[in-house]
């Protein structure tokens, strides 16, 4: 019954939004122990697919909180909390430690992985950000070329020279940037020529379009052409049907991620399903649960 609260908790925030300012109140502090004690916090992990090959390219890890008595809170309700209470520096640090231990272990089981992050603006304002990347980096013997963050256009853009400064010394460890939600902020052209940035992401509502409407379809084969031309690979994010990826291979797309393909999942899972990659009936066994 417990559980059955919990998901429906769960809908309602994920519905709004914009959870109440008590409720706000409460998640933070519930967010704020789950830190400390280390509990209810998991990061399920999702691949992008290489569209030439069809194999496993990488994957982005998407931060899961079970809380004691709600069940699943998504992130789209607490990752706005832990920024509106100065709790998203550590709730940061806390994913990419767990990221670069989990590369650690897939790595010494013979798994070479590399892993996406999603940065959120408030941590660009970190000012000890590129420090504590670096010491996750040297703690768990992970070279920077493993990890890629993900900044959303907008975030990029919110303090364009500041973000700058900082994608450069992390570009300086090695690590990649790639632009999230392409094409829902407003990006210059100017200022995305200078980013050192190695991919960007087509956002999901254009992909979502891609093969059903024709003025999503230019705007995807424009971003693609324009991309390319900077010298960023393309990833399509939000990948659901075949008549969508058959687009999206045909305009030259390098990667794609989307539930066709597999929905985020915890460490293990994915293990095996990277061992079962390019066999499609092997991968549907491996759907999350916990948390749909
Ligand atoms: P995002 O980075 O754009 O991640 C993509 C979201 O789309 C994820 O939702 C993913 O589960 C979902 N998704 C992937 N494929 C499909 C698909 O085919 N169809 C549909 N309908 N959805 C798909 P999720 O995991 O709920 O995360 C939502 C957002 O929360 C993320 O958007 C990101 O902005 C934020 N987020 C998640 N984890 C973290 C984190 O560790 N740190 C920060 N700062 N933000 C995070
Ligand atoms: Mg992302
Ligand atoms: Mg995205
Ligand atoms: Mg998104």
């Amino acid at each position: 019954a417990a559980k059955r609260a919990g998901g429906n908790i769960h809908c309602f925030f994920a519905d709004t939004m914009d959870p109440g300012a008590l409720e706000a109140i409460e998640l933070q502090r519930d967010l704020r122990r789950a830190l400390e004690t280390n509990t209810g916090l998991e990061l399920h992990y999702q691949p992008k697919i290489d569209s030439r090959t069809g194999r496993i390219s990488g994957v982005e890890a998407l931060l899961r909180w079970h809380h004691p008595e709600r069940g699943a809170v998504s992130p789209v309700v607490f990752v706005p909390v832990a920024e509106r209470f100065g709790l998203i520096g550590a709730l940061g640090q806390w994913v990419t430690d767990e990221a670069c231990r989990q590369l650690r272990i897939w790595q010494d089981t013979g798994l070479r992985m590399h892993v996406a992050i999603n940065l959120s603006v408030h941590q660009l304002r970190q000012t000890d950000l590129v420090e504590r990347v670096q010491d996750s980096l040297a703690r768990h013997d992970i070279a920077g070329g493993r990890v890629t963050f993900e900044v959303t256009e907008s975030a990029a853009m919110e303090d364009p020279q500041a973000s700058l400064r900082v994608f450069e010394r992390l570009a300086q460890l090695g690590v990649s940037l790639s632009i999230d939600d392409f094409g829902t902020g407003y990006s210059s052209l100017s200022y995305l020529r200078r980013l050192p940035a190695r991919q960007l992401k087509i956002d999901r509502s254009f992909v979502q379009d891609v093969a059903s409407q024709e003025d999503a379809q230019a705007i995807v084969r424009a971003v693609i052409k324009l991309a390319h031309a900077l010298g960023l690979k393309v990833v399509a994010e939000g990948v659901e049907t075949v008549a969508q990826q058959d687009v999206l291979k045909r305009m030259g797309c390098d990667q794609l991620q989307g539930y066709l393909f597999a929905k985020p999942m915890p460490a293990r899972h994915l293990q095996l399903w990277v061992m079962g990659d390019g066999v499609p009936a092997r991968r549907m066994q491996f759907r999350d649960s916990q948390f749909e």
